[in-house]
Formats: C-alpha cells, sequence, structure tokens
C-alpha cells in the first residue's frame, strides 16, 4: 500500500523544472497527499518530497490525529500562509495550482509573496498521480460501487406507476446512507419517460406510468471516494423501439467496455463510442467517460478533446455512452471500472440487459 510520504515523494519528482516548490490548495489534492479530511487546508511540497502542513484553529485537533508526520502552520488563510513560508524558505519560483486559485486567492497571495517570489501557473500535477489507484483506493471504490448496486436491486420493486422520480431519488438516498454510505457520490438523476431523453435530468414530481423508461444514474460515496453508475430500465413489456435503443446502447457499452485495456488511447475509445452511437442513427451527447476517485470527475477524461496519454493499469474511468431521442426516451449504460491489463475489471456489477419491472 502506498503511504503519503510515498504520495508526496511523487508528487515532489513530478514537479516542473523551473519551480522550487508546489503550493496545493485544492483541498482534495491536499486530502491525497496526507490524509487531511477537513475542509480547509494546504500544502506545500518541494521537490524532495519534504511538505509543510497548514489549516486553521477549527481543524488543529483533526490535523494532529490525521496528519501526525508533519509540521502544521496554524492560519486561517492557510494557502497565503504558505506563500509566506516558502518565501520565507528561500524558494524564487512557487507553483500554484491554476485550476484551483481564484483571482482574490492570486491576489493574496501576491500580497503574502511581497515581491519575494514568482508565482508560476500548473497544471494538474497532483490530478495526473491520483489518476492511478492504489489497493487500497481501489478498495474504496469497490465498496461504493457495492453500495450502489445493492440500491440498484432494492429500487427495482419500487418502480410502479404512480411513483415520482423524487420519491424514488430519495429511496435510493436511504438506501445507500442505510448501506454505509457517508454520502451521495452527485446528484442523482432519475428520468422517467420522456425525461430520460434529457442527459442530466434533475428529478422532479412526474409520475410514473406503465410504459416508461426509467433511467437512473446515481452513486454512493465511501471513504471519500465516488461510485458513478448508471441503469435504464422499463416499466411493463418493453416496446419494440425501446427494446432496440437499448440494444444499441448495451452493444456499444461492451464494446468500449472490452476495449478500455491498459495502452488504450482516452480518445480513441471516445471515437468508437461516438461511431457506434452515428451507425445507430444518432449523435454523441457527450463524452464516453471520465476518471473516478476523491472526485466523481476527475482525469482521465475519455472524449473528443482529450489528452491522449494511453490509460494504464489501475486507472479508475467510467464507461457511459448514451443515445437520447428528445421527445421519446433515452438510454445511458454506465460502469465504474478499473484499468487491469487485457480485461478490465468493473467495479459496478448490476444487471446491464433491458429489466422489465
Ligand atoms: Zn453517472
Ligand atoms: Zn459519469
Amino acid at each position: 500500500m502506498t503511504s503519503y510520504a510515498d504520495r508526496r515523494s511523487a508528487a515532489g519528482a513530478a514537479l516542473p523544472d523551473d519551480v522550487d516548490a508546489l503550493l496545493v490548495s485544492l483541498v482534495v489534492n491536499v486530502r491525497y497527499l496526507t490524509g487531511f479530511t477537513g475542509s480547509n487546508a494546504a500544502l506545500l511540497v518541494r521537490p524532495d518530497g519534504s511538505a509543510t502542513f497548514a489549516t486553521d484553529g477549527r481543524y488543529l485537533t483533526q490535523a494532529a490525529e490525521e496528519v501526525p508526520d508533519l509540521e502544521c502552520v496554524d492560519a486561517r488563510s492557510s494557502a497565503a500562509a504558505l506563500v509566506g513560508r516558502a518565501a520565507a524558505d528561500g524558494a524564487h519560483r512557487l507553483g500554484i495550482e491554476r485550476s484551483a486559485v481564484t483571482l482574490a486567492e492570486a491576489e493574496q497571495f501576491r500580497a503574502a509573496a511581497d515581491g519575494r517570489l514568482d508565482l508560476v501557473e500548473t497544471e494538474s500535477v497532483v490530478e495526473r498521480l491520483r489518476a492511478v489507484k492504489d489497493e487500497a483506493e481501489i478498495e474504496h471504490l469497490q465498496r461504493a460501487c457495492a453500495i450502489t448496486d445493492a440500491a440498484f436491486a432494492a429500487v427495482l420493486g419500487r418502480l410502479r406507476p404512480g411513483v415520482t422520480e423524487r420519491e424514488i431519488a430519495w429511496f435510493l438516498h436511504g438506501c445507500m446512507r442505510e448501506n454505509g454510505a457517508d454520502g451521495l457520490a452527485f446528484d442523482t438523476i432519475v428520468a422517467f419517460g420522456s425525461h430520460s431523453a434529457i442527459p442530466h435530468h434533475r428529478p422532479t414530481d412526474r409520475a410514473l406510468e406503465a410504459g416508461d423508461l426509467v433511467k437512473l444514474d446515481f452513486g454512493a460515496r465511501s471513504g471519500g471516494y465516488h461510485a458513478d453508475m448508471t441503469r435504464t430500465v422499463v416499466v411493463g413489456p418493453a416496446a419494440d423501439w425501446q427494446r432496440e435503443l437499448h440494444a444499441s446502447v448495451q452493444a456499444i457499452q461492451a464494446e468500449c467496455r472490452a476495449a478500455a485495456v491498459a495502452g488504450a488511447s482516452p480518445r480513441e475509445l471516445d471515437g468508437l463510442a461516438r461511431s457506434g452511437i452515428e451507425a445507430a442513427g444518432s449523435h454523441a451527447a457527450h463524452g464516453l467517460g471520465h476518471g473516478v476517485g476523491l472526485e466523481v470527475h476527475e482525469l482521465p477524461f475519455l472524449s473528443a478533446s482529450s489528452h491522449d496519454t494511453p490509460l494504464v493499469d489501475r486507472t479508475a474511468v467510467t464507461i457511459e455512452p448514451g443515445i437520447y431521442l428528445p421527445g421519446r426516451g433515452g438510454v445511458r449504460i454506465e460502469d465504474s471500472i478499473v484499468i487491469d491489463g487485457a480485461a478490465p475489471r468493473s467495479l459496478t456489477a448490476s444487471d446491464r440487459s433491458l429489466l422489465e419491472c
């Protein structure tokens, strides 16, 4: 198992050559590098992997428990305090995370630097490390996915005419909580009938009717890790068009899952889904998938515009093609999987066939 110190060494080794240290201010990255689970913290990481941690008075007890191995600076503006520390240490060029820093924070950092060092924008230094999971992380993901599968099995018995999208969303939430989830991975999507054609529909008071497609996209969070799964079922016997639509998506999803092997190109995988969807007479409304871990959407992205770094073992991604027929209905099938040589492992295991509830 990888220790937090190992992760910090890897982050130090991954720093761009033109910086003396990196200020990690995205709290999920701080969590990844230290194990700290509070909401305000920052970390200064040096090329040799040594680091200084900062948080404020609300979290000092928690920090002493979760991050016993690092010096802790007590400051409400934790990131700005570490800019001052880096300058005092003699750093000349300090990396900052460009996607994490607001204009107001950048101003605060410049004030803390007081002309003693330059701030250099860096891109996804820690996020790239996070894409590849260790065994403990895969166990957390597997547990979150098992809770999600159990909620899907339970909800099938609730899909009766008259129930509303909101009621089904609440039922899923309760199931996941009762089965040990820390919380929801993201806002649950429950879409009945024509709503299923809206890729990211929000649950409403619409009542279920016989013959409706039901698209459920949801996931549990466990140990900080996020599950993400979509299944589409039908209430009562499926119509021919629903059966055909579902069969197309199921075939595309199976083909893409099988192709998600070590060495595969994220862009080509997305292209495989895209051409399958076009062959079925539609067009892709979104990318094929995304990395999943401490965030529900993280690197790598499987899309037409993604960085085309080949996938490596122990990368966790979703595979989620969908076809949407506006005004009629849509089908998406999504699994969270882990790249594992030539045979990717699906962490979500619910039945992918068209269930008639
Ligand atoms: Zn999803
Ligand atoms: Zn997803």
